[in-house]
């Protein structure tokens, strides 16, 4: 059975929550329509989302369509989809293990694994603004025009974006892998790279595929 698209972003959210990306009722999720974005209300949990939680705005962040408040990231959202016709799919959550990193002002750049090597150079650091601002949509959606498909928000989160929710959701989880088998091997006495030389045969060999 096809999901319609409101039982799509309640069934990835749903999965988010569970695995322990999105606690309480930070984060939002939203996806491209034809002409519009649907986007979570703001002040929802991830895990109890219901259609009426979910609305229709503009790319200007104008309600269009629903009863809730949409989520105050919501110009976020606009100005990634304005920037990157590519993206389809936008998570940003408070993933602890995440946060740390970007509590830590850590980016994430050393190719510890090849899956995320494959996917990502670095997980970069947009400098702290005050969550929900016209300022950290903006610079948020310069890093995105650059080329960023992922980056953190130093003291606040991470901003995903993919060509579909599912494809968010498999990103964000890998992300979150690579975030905690990093911790796990400082204890074990330090994270090693692999070799620069094996990251591009990776690179040339998973990114034609
Ligand atoms: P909303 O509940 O308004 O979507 O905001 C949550 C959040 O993560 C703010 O950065
Ligand atoms: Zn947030």
């Amino acid at each position: 059975m096809e999901l319609s698209q409101k039982e799509n972003i309640i069934y990835w959210a749903k999965r988010l929550y569970q695995r322990q990306m999105s606690p309480s009722t930070s984060g939002n999720i939203s996806i491209k329509t034809k002409n519009s974005i649907l986007i979570t209300a703001s002040g929802t949990c991830a895990n109890d989302l219901e259609k009426d939680d979910i609305v229709l705005i503009d790319f200007n962040g104008n309600l269009v369509e629903g009863n809730k408040k949409p989520s105050s990231e919501k110009i976020m959202h606009c100005e990634i989809y304005t920037k990157r016709d590519d993206i389809g799919a936008i998570i940003h959550c408070h993933c602890p293990v995440l946060c740390a990193w970007s509590v830590a002002n850590a980016p994430m750049k050393m190719p510890i694994l090849p899956d995320f090597a494959v996917l990502f150079d670095e997980i970069p650091i947009v400098p702290y603004y005050c969550p929900s601002t016209i300022e950290l949509a903006q610079v948020t959606g310069e890093y995105f025009e650059d080329g960023c498909n992922a980056v953190l928000l130093q003291n606040h989160g991470i901003v995903l974006g993919a060509v579909n929710l599912k494809e968010a959701f498999y990103q964000l989880d890998l992300i979150r892998a690579y975030a905690e088998t990093w911790f796990g091997a400082e204890i074990l006495g330090g994270a090693k790279p692999i070799r620069k030389k094996e990251v591009e045969e990776l690179r040339q060999l998973y990114r034609k595929k």
